[in-house]
């Protein structure tokens, strides 16, 4: 970075909000993923004045902007692959309103997911999208992932609930998408461009929320199967019966052993697979919808269908939903995680080829996720020390290459990133991804913002961590 673009954002920030020592950098190096590289610097804006001064500075001297929130998802956005600056957004945490007559938030990026559940809920109202990691991620690192959560299934995911955005363009500019309305038809629908843009377009400095009314209870289920093949088959049995539970998570025979390991839930060790599943609604559609889904679950010969005791029993089994990062990390430190979709009905065969390729390739493979909506989290381990990591690269382009043959997508929820960025042409046409490059060629025409990220490209860190 040039020494007069370092004068300009010193004197703009001050020393408590541009951050240049090696070590404060290190830390914003990495994010969930495996990469890490240095930034040059660190920059923590207050204002979308200051987002807009930062960015005006930097694309006059060409310095790459990576756009930060918590710095929890898992495909290297918030990497700093080029070095430049890591524009972290956490010290613009406000939630500016919580609008109980028109049901809409309006809330700064650096928001953090779970509080903005327990705001919105103190007043009655629900805000749905909930990524496992909602007690740490912000709600502008979900709008720039487009993130999905449990209730997906029921609710939809993040770009479901975005109303409006107030975004800063490469140039500095200061736009604003969307409205308060929720009939809108003036101009083109830009709000849905950002999301999902994974800090590649523009940083997003406000946005507005909707919100619903908070469902008056809910329930869960915890269903056991001696088969894979059944928990699957349940899941796509369970939607073409008409419930549309809020979650439906499975778990393998894998998954469950480790974070029994970790944390003793009183997950069934000895099942192939459970499916934790909650209804949510007033008590008649409560009770209307978990029977139907017991009634599903037996006639796919569960093992096991029990409802949680009361809300403390409930709160323990999806404690051990959310402990699967962590205890898949203690039982296999070396794991790389897949993070696919497919069409709800597929999700039986997909599981099935996931077995098939764990068996052609000799990795090892343990299945989780939100598959109520078709996504599928996929852990690779090697086997042992003997496994080459070929096997694990082998196994993860199978996966990819058969959801892709079952119209499924390379990434679900966790984004394209660093990780997937050359795979991205294998599920988008050329066409396709040709006009998503015009778009990053008109709105950040050199390059700045999150260079390396989302396109195929042969990029590579420029000061590698512990260089
Ligand atoms: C244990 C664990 C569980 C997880 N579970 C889920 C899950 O269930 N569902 C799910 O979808 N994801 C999940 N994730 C992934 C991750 O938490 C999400 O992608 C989350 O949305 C990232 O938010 P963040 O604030 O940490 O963003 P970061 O990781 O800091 O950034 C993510 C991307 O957003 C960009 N960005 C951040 N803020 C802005 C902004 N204001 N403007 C423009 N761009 C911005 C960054 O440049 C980067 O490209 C999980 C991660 C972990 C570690």
């Amino acid at each position: 970075m040039q020494d007069n673009a370092r004068r300009q954002l010193r004197q703009l920030l001050g020393p408590e909000n541009f951050l240049e020592e090696r070590e404060d950098c290190l830390t914003y190096a990495f994010d969930a993923s495996e990469g890490a590289c240095l930034p040059e610097a660190v920059a923590f804006p207050e204002t979308a004045e200051a987002v807009s001064e930062i960015l005006a500075i930097a694309n006059t001297h060409r310095i790459p902007i990576v756009p930060r929130g918590a710095g929890s998802g898992l495909t290297g956005g918030a990497v700093p692959l080029s070095g430049g600056i890591v524009m972290t957004m956490n010290r613009m945490n406000r939630i500016i309103s919580v609008d109980t007559d028109n049901l809409q938030a309006i809330v700064q990026p650096g928001v953090i997911t779970a509080r903005l559940h327990a705001a919105v809920e103190a007043k009655g109202l629900f805000y749905p999208p909930d990524p496992a990691s909602m007690d740490i991620c912000t709600i502008g690192g979900n709008l720039a992932e487009n993130a999905g959560g449990m209730r997906a299934v029921k609710y939809g995911v993040t770009k479901d609930f975005v109303m409006g955005l107030e975004v800063v363009l490469a140039n500095g500019e200061i736009i604003h998408t969307g409205s308060r309305c929720i009939k809108d038809v003036v101009g083109y629908d830009l709000t849905r461009l950002f999301v999902g843009s994974e800090g590649t377009l523009g940083v997003i400095t406000r946005a507005v929320l909707k919100l619903l009314p908070l469902p008056e209870g809910k329930q869960t289920l915890l269903a056991a199967f001696g088969a894979m093949e059944a928990a699957a088959q349940t899941i796509a049995d369970v939607i073409k019966s008409g419930i549309i539970p809020t979650t439906m998570e499975f778990m393998d025979k894998h998954c469950i052993r480790a974070v029994t390991q970790y944390q003793d839930t009183g997950l069934p060790v000895d099942a192939e697979a459970v499916l934790l599943i909650e209804v949510d609604g007033t008590p008649h559609a409560i009770e209307t919808g978990i029977k139907r889904v017991q009634a599903v679950c037996t006639a796919n010969r569960a093992l096991s269908v029990d409802v949680a005791r009361d809300v403390a029993d409930q709160e323990r089994l999806w404690q051990s939903r959310r402990a699967i990062h962590a205890a898949l990390g203690l039982v296999w430190p070396r794991w790389e995680e897949e993070d696919i979709a497919v069409p709800i009905a597929r999700v039986p065969k997909m599981v099935r080829r996931i077995d098939d390729i764990a068996k052609e390739t000799g990795a090892f493979i343990v299945c989780f996720g939100h598959a109520g909506d078709g996504n599928i989290h996929v852990s690779l381990a090697p086997h042992d020390k003997n496994t080459p990591h070929e096997a694990l690269t082998q196994a993860r382009a199978a996966i990819l290459k058969d959801a892709i043959a079952l119209e499924g997508r390379i990434a679900a929820e966790h984004g394209i990133g660093l990780i997937k960025r050359n795979q991205i042409g294998w599920n988008l046409d050329a066409p396709t991804l040709n006009l998503m490059r015009q778009i990053k060629g008109l709105l950040d025409p050199n390059g700045i913002l999150n260079p390396g990220k989302v396109f195929p490209s042969t990029l590579t860190c420029s000061a590698p961590f512990g260089h």
